[in-house]
């Protein structure tokens, strides 16, 4: 099969190089690990061919673009952008990627001196890959097919354009991008540098889906001010920010909560709360896919806010409530050929295109409200962020073959 061995040289070759990223980091890299994946993939883009390669050694973005073969003013530019880094849900050090061939359907041993089995019980997305080859962990730490999937099938796409000349395609830009899983807004990617007015993410499990609808968010966090006396005379005096905090909370309304939604639904939900009786803090995301009803949701924790100010006195709670991202397909709607194409290059590789409003953010949500409008394609990885990552190679293949597609559609437009 065309471009089985190079994905899975790739993908393995990538998941071995340690690049976790850190939420808690107040650096930008988050980490340095994730340097020594850019500077592999900077130094394999130059091997390969592509153009203008550079590696920014400040920010670990890397770029590099495959000038168009057609003549002056024909085709449309096209980029692509994936994620060097892994989260830090699960160790992504030493990790042992290995490959199952023809899986047959039944439960995996991943690792037989610590007894890790992955069942098809509690992960039945296996039975979608009998008869193909997997790549997977020992266990103990997670595979990195989130994004270094992504990653294998870019590259591999540009090496078949750069050793095939005679397929004509309009520039590609392409860039590898570090810390999504930390705060997932591509911040520093160089729009000149970039150099294409479009991107498609390459991320996100399931083979086949893009995404071109994710949350409107926003981030709160309310503090009380209390006043502690000794209980014995507390009466009339004490204000007792814990109370105040749970008294927020019971605010809420109880069933919208992301334990209690899915598909298109909002939530509220609370991510941590610390009190005593002096100070409280309470922590909260507001999600929604509508900007009506996301606009509703602030409001209602502003007006929140302001009840409680009004009976603990408004020097005493103070709400910082911050936009995060919002939904990038307020922006992707208005170039639809971008979907139309996407799903066009889908289906002429044999595969039905499915969409879910995706209920979180990706790197597109960012950039598509700074100027590049950027719906995500998935990688085709299954189980991220944790020990049972996997990748059928079958599907990283796959990628390659719309990628291909995707760029043909554009050189004709
Ligand atoms: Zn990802």
């Amino acid at each position: 099969m065309e471009f089985y061995d190079q994905v899975k040289e790739r993908l393995i070759r990538y998941a071995k190089v340690d690049t976790h990223s850190d939420r808690s980091s107040q650096t930008f890299p988050t980490t340095s690990n994730q340097f020594d994946l850019a500077r592999m993939l900077a130094d394999e883009m130059r091997e390969i061919g592509i153009s203008e390669v550079y590696l920014d050694e400040k920010t670990f973005y890397t770029y590099g673009c495959i000038p168009s073969n057609l003549p002056e003013g024909e085709g449309r530019t096209i980029g692509f952008i994936t994620h060097i880094d892994t989260a830090p849900d699960a160790s992504g050090k030493d990790v042992k990627p290995w490959v199952l061939n023809h899986y047959d359907g039944g439960d995996i041993l991943l690792n037989k001196e610590k007894s890790i089995v992955m069942t098809t019980e509690e992960f039945p997305n296996l039975l979608q890959y009998v008869g193909q080859d997997l790549i997977l962990t020992d266990g103990t730490t997670l595979l990195g097919g989130d994004d270094k999937a992504g990653i294998a099938a870019v590259m591999t796409m540009a090496e078949y354009l750069l050793k095939h000349p005679e397929v004509a395609h309009g520039k590609i830009s392409i860039a590898f991008t570090p810390d999504e899983e930390s705060n997932g807004l591509a911040e520093f990617l160089d729009f000149q540098r970039f150099g294409s007015p479009i991107a498609y993410t390459l991320d996100g499990d399931h083979l086949g889906y893009y995404i071109d609808n994710t949350f409107y968010a926003s981030g709160a966090a309310l503090s009380v001010h209390g006043l502690s006396v000794h209980t014995g005379t507390a009466k009339g005096i004490m204000r007792n920010a814990a109370d105040i905090a749970v008294e927020f909370q019971q605010m809420l309304p109880a069933l919208e909560k992301p334990q209690y939604t899915s598909g298109k639904e909002g939530f509220y939900h609370v991510t941590g709360c610390v009190a005593d009786c002096e100070n409280a803090r309470v922590d909260l995301l507001i999600r929604d896919f509508d900007l009506e009803k996301f606009e509703a949701r602030n409001a209602f924790i502003r007006s929140c806010a302001q009840k409680l100010a009004e009976k603990y006195g408004k020097e005493n709670i103070h709400l910082d409530l911050r936009e995060q991202y919002r939904n990038l397909n307020e922006v992707v709607s208005k170039v639809p050929f971008m979907i139309d194409y996407l799903k066009k290059a889908i289906q002429e590789c044999g595969l039905t295109p499915k969409t879910e409003p995706f209920r979180g953010g990706t790197d597109g949500s960012s950039l598509s409200f700074r100027g590049i409008p950027c719906p995500n394609l998935s990688a085709g990885y299954e189980n991220a962020h944790g020990r049972f990552e996997y990748v059928p190679i079958q599907s990283m293949v796959k990628n390659v073959e719309i990628l291909l597609k995707l760029c043909e559609t554009y050189a004709k437009d």
